[in-house]
């Protein structure tokens, strides 16, 4: 939600951001909602031509705002964050995904299917698995084909 507050008519509006969470707060477990927030603050500064300096979170479980400052730390990151999202997009490259409980709320996790997915197969681990394997039988190490 965005809201507009106008302290008189011959100035600009205050813009203030807040974004709904059905939970409660997670103290220093929060900084994605941290960074999606400030994400939505750049945006909205560049779509409007206005600085913003704090948005808030509303959390229903509580039915209470946390505000955030948006401060340079914050916004480090969230740019951080664009450049590799960016960066993946470019690449062509969808993120491994790893299955966490937060994952059973989650409103993609029917497109996500964090459950089917594997870590990433590389030749490495191929053969990491395959010598452990050989090392636990007590045999030569050997090429049998993958083992995964
Ligand atoms: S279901 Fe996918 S998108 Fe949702 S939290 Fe889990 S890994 Fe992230």
């Amino acid at each position: 939600m965005v809201e507009f507050r106008q302290a008189a008519l011959d100035r600009p509006p205050q813009v203030n951001i807040v974004e709904y969470k059905r939970g409660r707060p997670k103290p220093g477990r929060d900084e994605e909602f941290h960074v999606q927030l400030c994400a939505q603050a750049l945006c909205l500064e560049e779509m409007l031509g206005v600085a913003i300096a704090a948005g808030a979170i509303y959390f229903g479980q509580t039915k209470r705002r946390v505000e955030v400052a948006f401060d340079q730390a914050l916004r480090s990151k969230t740019e951080n964050a664009v450049v590799q999202l960016r960066a993946l997009i470019v690449g062509g490259k969808t993120p491994v995904v790893r299955f966490q409980a937060k994952c059973k709320k989650c409103s993609l996790f029917d497109l996500c299917l964090p459950k089917t997915a594997r870590p990433r197969c590389t030749a490495m681990r191929h053969l990491s698995q395959a010598i452990q394997h050989d090392v636990d039988e007590g045999s030569e190490p050997s090429n049998n084909g993958p083992r995964l």
